[in-house]
């Protein structure tokens, strides 16, 4: 879709966030599981369909789960690695990998455990929740970072621990460094970009609300209405492949 194609709504939407975006040297943008919804992975709402079936979340993506069945779990996400491992980031995630050179703070914190980000071009992000393509000792946590050959699944770690996926679980808390560095950037920025998330998994679900009360402008790119949109400055009801790239060629016009 192009900028002449954009309803009405959107285009006011993205001028107006352009305009606000535009003054402001400090961004944070976050990112959920809707981000990557063009490159063809299931946000956590469709998964149930296309890559839950079958299986009980808690069999899988807890640590009780890979205990009790540690190769299943072992093979489910060996198999969602491959499917991600197919797909490329979209014109969103480049639009924000070009937004990083154009304010003095810039940080993405993303939910998403894909890779896309960095594959755009991404370099100042946290990644909330892990990615999918990295590894760690399920008893030590150490990292790992080369599987072992042979067919084992799980693989075992030196230390005779058996390796695991390096993503947050059900019941655990995402890595304390990365919730540190994401609040301490929702503390000072003034402006919060807030795309494809529902807004209800936490911490990340707070960290709009935080940015609003500590005085930043939020702006939304969701094309459902979320329990953000009430209170952001700017809601664009769009996909973020159509929004993002717009919104920079906006931001280039106003600092131009
Ligand atoms: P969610 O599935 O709860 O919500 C997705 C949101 O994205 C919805 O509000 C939906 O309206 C919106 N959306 C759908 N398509 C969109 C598009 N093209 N552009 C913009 N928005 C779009 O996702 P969540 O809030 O991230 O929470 C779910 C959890 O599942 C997170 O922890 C996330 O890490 C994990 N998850 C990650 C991936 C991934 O790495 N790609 C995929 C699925 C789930």
């Amino acid at each position: 879709m192009t900028d002449d194609q954009l309803s009405e709504d959107v285009a006011r939407g993205i001028e107006r966030a352009a305009e606000l975006i535009a003054g402001a040297r400090r961004l944070v943008v976050t990112t959920g599981a809707g981000m990557s919804q063009e490159s063809g992975i299931p946000t956590f709402r469709d998964a149930p369909s296309a890559l839950w079936e079958n299986f009980d979340p808690m069999e899988l993506a807890t640590r009780d789960g890979f205990k009790n069945n540690p190769a299943l779990v072992w093979r489910w996400y060996s198999e969602r690695r491959r499917m991600i491992a197919g797909a490329t980031p979209h014109p969103g995630h480049h639009a924000i990998a070009d937004m990083e050179e154009m304010f003095d703070e810039f940080l993405l914190v993303t939910q998403n455990i894909d890779n896309l980000h960095r594959e755009a071009g991404s370099q100042r992000l946290v990644e909330l929740h892990g990615n999918i393509f990295r590894f760690k000792c399920f008893d030590r946590d150490h990292p790992v970072d080369h599987l072992p050959e042979g067919d084992e699944e799980p693989p075992r770690c030196a230390c005779g621990s058996m390796i695991r996926p390096d993503v947050v679980w059900f019941g655990e808390v995402p890595n304390l460094d990365g919730i540190n560095t994401a609040l301490g950037a929702i503390a000072m920025c003034e402006v919060v970009l807030v795309v494809g998330t529902s807004g209800l998994v936490y911490p990340a679900a707070g960290f709009p609300e935080t940015a609003k009360a500590a005085g930043a402008t939020v702006v939304e790119v969701n094309p459902e209405q979320t329990p953000i949109t009430a209170f952001a400055d700017v809601s664009i009801a769009a996909r973020a492949g159509v929004a993002l790239p717009p919104l920079v060629a906006a931001l280039r016009r106003h600092s131009a």
